[in-house]
């Protein structure tokens, strides 16, 4: 069996009017998450650790946010396309770790779908992805709920 693992993370900042989308799961809360795309931070930075875990290039320069194809692209339709150019390779998901580090809303009435969304696009099962989210003690710009950034790990596997 051959293994790969990739790290990814992403940052974006909390505007008002725009609806929050984590984990492929819209959050009701007054602000969302500027962006190109849905603004799914979380997804994204799964999308990049999976990506580079497959020796593919990263996500900006796979969906670049100049090109107006990905405006207000749902980012599970991103992840499905890293998903399959993984799997082009032989490469297949172990499991995802990801931590979201959000002042607020509270995530955690959602945590549940949306480990079921991510594990759904990947074809994994549902406890193969973790899910882990943090405030940040009231610090800097994520502490003024002025942004959510989120950290990811993806393990890939080849053969038996
Ligand atoms: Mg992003």
């Amino acid at each position: 069996m051959n293994y790969r693992v990739g790290v990814g993370y992403d940052i974006h900042r909390l505007i008002e009017g725009r609806k929050l989308f984590l984990g492929g799961v819209e959050i009701p809360y007054i602000k969302g998450l500027f962006g190109h795309s849905d603004g799914d931070a979380l997804l994204h930075a799964i999308i990049d650790a999976l990506l580079t875990a497959a020796g593919e290039d990263d996500i900006g320069q796979l969906f670049p946010d100049t090109d107006p194809k990905y405006q207000g692209v749902d980012s599970k339709e991103l992840l499905k396309i890293a998903t399959q150019r993984a799997g082009k390779k032989g490469w297949r998901v172990s499991n995802v770790d990801a931590v979201v580090i959000a002042q607020e809303p509270t995530l955690a009435p959602f945590k549940k779908k949306m480990r079921k969304i991510i594990a759904g696009v990947l074809g994994i099962e549902q406890d193969a992805v973790g899910l882990k989210s943090k405030t940040n003690e009231n610090l800097g710009e994520i502490g003024r709920k002025e942004a959510i950034a989120c950290f990811a790990t993806v393990l890939l596997h080849k053969g038996e």
